[in-house]
């Protein structure tokens, strides 16, 4: 048996699957092992180390079995793997700046190591799950959460840009003038670009820029009694109930996201647009709502691109180790080691 491993590092833990041949995950749900990355890259690789070997054990295959390994972790980073010199949240450690882990980890293990970082590898396996593992389609995708995550396939590979940044979609600016009912929003976003996506199609929009600018037009409402980031998490069970001055909230996000997949198409001229993430995690009734409100909010389309596919997917812990794996069987596939 020959497999691929998929290794995703967060802060805390680092999680792991397996990846066989036949493109079947060996692992379904968790498997993870203390990441230990604040005591630095010594420490946390072995801890890489140690738990792939407990993964592999975990199902009966070897490290001998293991021809190739996705890595990926939190950036930013370069394309190729090396973490900022300035450092990030998840790698405070003074050790960690400018750190090679890619090189380091296939170093360490004596496998050949790809890198994605964790918003591509969970686009790619957004991609995956809809085209599988031979695709040379292209797709976008956008996971809405805190910020915005998600990532461009081109042609079945991840755009992972000249300094690592490809697929920062979030802070793609949108014409966000053109929403209506928004007329003189200033949505500022924590890059500090205006009228972003982020800044309107995120949590973390929800609560600086949609919530203060919509509540006053709904005195009384229980959100206004609320201090603004728990009102924020509140807003999408409401809506879900259909809750007037929710679901104006998400039609806006739905339309920002509308402007956002018009560039989209105009650039890539893709096969699917892909949306996930906790925005989303709600009754399938108001998933197609949302879906339908996105498609509202593009302009007109060619016809030949009207009815381009939009997926939702299921956005959960495993993504990022399963994108990573994906990358790791590409690897293995070009590189003969299958
Ligand atoms: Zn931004």
């Amino acid at each position: 048996m020959t497999v691929v491993a998929g290794v995703d590092l967060g802060g805390t833990a680092v999680n792991y699957t397996l990846l066989d041949q036949q493109e079947r995950f060996l692992i379904e749900g968790l498997c993870e092992h203390p990441a230990l990355a604040k005591q630095g890259p010594d420490v946390c690789l072995q801890q890489i180390a140690d738990g792939l070997k407990f993964a592999a054990e975990r199902i009966g295959v070897t490290l001998a079995e293991i021809v190739a390994v996705g890595l990926d972790t939190p950036g930013p980073a370069s394309a190729a793997g090396r973490l900022s010199a300035r450092g990030s949240t998840n790698f405070v450690h003074a050790d960690w700046a400018g750190y090679d882990i890619r090189d380091e980890l296939a170093r360490k293990l004596g496998k050949p190591v790809c890198y994605l970082n964790d918003a591509n590898a969970a686009a790619l396996w957004g991609h995956y799950a809809i085209f599988g593992g031979n695709s040379r389609e292209t797709s976008i995708s956008i996971i809405i959460g805190t910020g915005n995550g998600g990532g461009i396939i081109l042609d079945g590979n991840v755009v992972k840009g000249k300094n690592g940044f490809g697929g920062e979609l979030g802070h793609v600016l949108i014409p966000h003038q053109s929403i209506v009912g928004i007329a003189g929003i200033n949505p500022v976003c924590n890059c500090g670009r205006t009228g972003d996506l982020e800044s309107l199609c995120s949590l973390t929009g929800i609560e600086r820029n949609i919530l203060p600018f919509l509540l006053p037009r709904y005195p009384g409402h229980e959100l206004g009694k609320k201090e603004l980031h728990q009102a924020a998490k509140q807003v999408r069970g409401l809506a879900d109930k259909g809750d007037a001055l929710s679901k104006e909230v998400f039609r806006v996000q739905a339309h920002a996201l509308g402007l956002f997949f018009d560039e989209m198409v105009n650039t890539f001229d893709p096969d699917a647009l892909i949306v996930g993430g906790g925005a989303i995690e709600a009754s399938p009734e108001f998933q197609q709502w949302f879906l339908r409100e996105v498609r509202a909010g593009m302009p007109p389309q060619r016809e030949e691109q009207a009815d381009i596919p939009m997926h939702i997917i299921a956005n959960g812990d495993t993504a990022g180790a399963r994108g990573a794996a994906i990358e790791a069987f590409k690897l293995a596939r070009d590189g003969g080691l299958f």
